[in-house]
């Protein structure tokens, strides 16, 4: 950001500028002397003085009696030192004075110059200052940068709500422009700056349409990698944008547990996007004759023809109904390739929609979502059936790494899985929530790899389970997540960012041999990445508390029956 020199407020019109009466006086350098200035001042124009005057008599009985000037006594030499540095003294103090008095006199003028000079002839006084302005076509930090008076124009219009910001974008032509200018009018209709929220460094042409809308900046998060994560023979690095400190450090930590131990094997279980619309029928025997149309396996293929027709990938593979009254809530479950899949499920959906109701004439749409899909919602149907990517994901931990890199033991994590995950979620009523802390890991990798953060709250139902095998020496333990829906095409996994962090993993974009194994690799990593932050925040929960009861038992000689039966049943 530019240093300017800050211009002192202009005065009123006709009034010179002058410090107002009793206006607390400013610091000055004197102030750190060990003796007030005035006093020092004093002292040295005395010493002047009486040097000056004891020389001069000197010189004058020198004339007097014909003795040489180059004839001097000590006290002489004496007053003639006093005399230069009392002089030094005084003119270097007001000298300085006088020479600065001149130029702030100077300054004065100007500003009173400058305020005469920009205000009108009348009596009005002047306008306040503008705010500084956040830089529009520059860096977004320029204060002073001055708009062009079309841009003044536009954003005027924007703030009087004569011009639809959600306009700019199509009428400018220009993404950034459009965003800069939104940006300053927001900035005026709220008095915020918003100067933290960056505007350059952005492309927001790639948002257009697709990612974001009324744009004004972009939030910066951090990417920190856990890795590698040692997954069906292949070594991923795994990008993960978080600002919970530990979350990559504990999810590192698993992986190395995972990778020492051999690694982790996945499987996907079931491949298929959902949604379900709503239609209402004048009975619900009527609803029930479109429920038995739609399950009835001879209808399907024709189903299928009418719904693929949406897309090269989308691919229906089953439709499954349920019923409230008279109302008939049908979810169709289609393949999606590499995306995630909701805008092409939908519009195949839309297709067979249209189909049936020649059909059924009826049938009222209520909604192409009718809830039962279901979307971004905590919901049974999610874990039961699965919704997007089904995955287990498994590892066995040696005890040795659970020993040297958990800092733990197989029992106690075992115990510790089934009273937190299983009994406690249990207890807590779970949905889908069988688990330390799924949702952390989804999250982190979705942000970092453009998927839709809101999925968050199906994809991260898991149910983590953990067994002693090999006679309780070594610990086998696995997620099962029945619903993480990614896509490596489509939506925010396009910007520049995202298909980085997506590259990295190595599945960036469509997989043109085999549509869909792009997005099917990053559920397993996801998977793959949850297995490694269970394992690592199980770990530090077991450890924590066998640290507390080490603690509270071992340290005491008079409870070592406590300490004993700890120990034996942990
Ligand atoms: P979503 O359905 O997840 O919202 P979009 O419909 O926005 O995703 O993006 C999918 C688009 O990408 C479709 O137009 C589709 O034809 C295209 N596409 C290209 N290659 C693939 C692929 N391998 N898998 C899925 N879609 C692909």
């Amino acid at each position: 950001m530019d240093v300017r020199r800050r211009m002192a407020p202009p005065p009123a019109v006709g009034v010179p500028h002058r410090k107002p009466a009793g206006a607390p006086r400013a610091l000055q350098a004197g102030d750190a002397l060990p003796l007030p200035i005035r006093h020092t001042n004093l002292i040295f124009s005395a010493l002047f003085a009486v040097s000056l005057a004891y020389l001069m008599r000197r010189w004058r009985a020198k004339i007097r009696s014909s003795i040489p000037f180059h004839v001097v006594s000590l006290t002489e030499i004496l007053a003639t030192f006093v005399l230069v540095a009392s002089l030094i003294y005084l003119l270097s103090f007001f000298g300085i004075a006088f020479v600065q008095s001149i130029v702030s006199s100077t300054d004065e003028d100007e500003d009173f110059l400058v305020a005469s000079s920009s205000s009108s002839t009348t009596a009005k006084p002047p306008a306040p200052a503008p705010p500084a302005q956040c830089g529009l076509l520059g860096s977004a930090d320029a204060v002073s940068d001055k708009m062009p008076e079309e841009d003044e124009e536009i954003v005027a219009g924007v703030v009087a709500g004569k011009i639809p910001s959600y306009v700019l974008e199509t009428k400018l032509g220009d993404c950034r422009r459009a965003a800069g200018l939104r940006r300053e009018a927001l900035r005026r209709i709220t008095g915020r700056q918003i100067e933290g929220l960056p505007l350059d460094g952005f492309d927001y042409a790639s948002i257009l349409g697709q990612c974001c809308e009324l744009p004004v900046g972009y939030v910066q998060l951090p990417v920190g990698i856990a890795g590698p994560l040692l997954l069906d023979g292949q070594r991923f690095y795994v990008p993960m944008a978080t600002t919970e400190g530990c979350l990559v450090a504990s999810t590192n930590r698993g992986c190395k547990a995972i990778a020492e131990s051999g690694g982790a094997s996945s499987v996907v279980l079931r491949d298929a996007m959902t949604r379900a619309p709503v239609a209402r029928f004048p009975t619900a025997r009527q609803a029930a004759h479109l429920k038995a149309f739609l399950e009835d396996p001879a209808n399907f293929d024709t189903l299928s023809v009418v719904f693929n027709r949406s897309s090269r990938f989308g691919r229906l593979q089953t439709v499954q109904c349920a019923m409230a009254g008279r109302n008939i809530y049908m979810r169709f479950s289609c393949s999606t390739g590499d995306a995630m899949g909701m805008n092409m499920i939908s519009k195949g959906v839309q297709n067979v929609l249209d189909y049936l109701q020649d059909d059924f004439p009826d049938m009222d749409v209520i909604s192409i979502s009718g809830n039962f899909c279901s979307d971004k919602k905590s919901a049974a149907v999610n874990w039961i059936e699965g919704r997007g990517k089904s995955v287990v994901c498994e590892a066995v931990i040696k005890e040795e790494i659970v020993r040297k890199v958990l800092k733990t033991n197989v029992q106690s994590l075992v115990e510790l899985n089934v009273i937190k995950n299983l009994a406690g979620s249990a207890v807590a009523g779970a949905l889908g929530g069988f688990n330390a802390h799924a949702s952390n890991i989804v999250s982190a990798i979705f942000i970092a790899t453009g998927q839709d953060p809101a999925q968050n709250v199906e994809s991260s139902q898991c149910i983590t389970m953990l067994e002693a095998i090999n006679d309780g020496r070594d610990l086998h333990i696995s997620v099962t997540m029945p619903s993480i829906e990614v896509g490596t095409v489509g939506g925010g996994t396009q910007l520049a960012s995202q298909s980085a962090c997506l590259d990295l993993l190595g599945v960036k974009g469509a997989n043109r041999e085999s549509p869909g194994t792009n997005a099917r690799i990053l559920a397993t990593v996801v998977a793959g990445g949850v297995l490694a932050g269970e394992l690592s925040l199980l770990s530090a929960l077991a450890a924590g508390q066998l640290v507390k009861s080490h603690m509270k038992y071992n340290r005491s000689s008079r409870d070592m029956s406590k300490a004993a039966s700890l120990s034996l049943t942990p």
